[in-house]
């Protein structure tokens, strides 16, 4: 009884240190995961564009949106100027 008791203790023992640890590479992989899903969904901040007009490439804070029936065109900040004034 005495050997029961003391191997049930052991094998608590065991559970109670382990158990941090199995959660907490859980809560990790649980989270890689989840950043994972959301990478593949939601584009990257650095994303770069390339100019309708002369091809160059900036990211996408320097590049001006331009709207063609529903299609987006983005435009450089020197060419936007030239883009708009032309339409009009
Ligand atoms: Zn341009």
């Amino acid at each position: 009884m005495t050997i029961a008791a003391t191997l049930s203790g052991a094998q608590l023992g065991l559970f109670m240190a382990s158990a941090p640890l199995t959660l907490g590479l859980i809560i990790y992989l649980v989270a890689y995961m989840a950043k994972r899903g959301e990478g593949s969904i939601v584009p990257p901040l650095g994303q770069s564009f390339a100019c309708a007009k002369c091809g160059k490439r900036n990211v996408r804070e320097h590049m001006v949106p331009e709207k063609f029936d529903g299609a987006v065109a983005w435009y450089c900040d020197r060419c936007v100027g030239e883009a708009t004034s032309r339409a009009s």
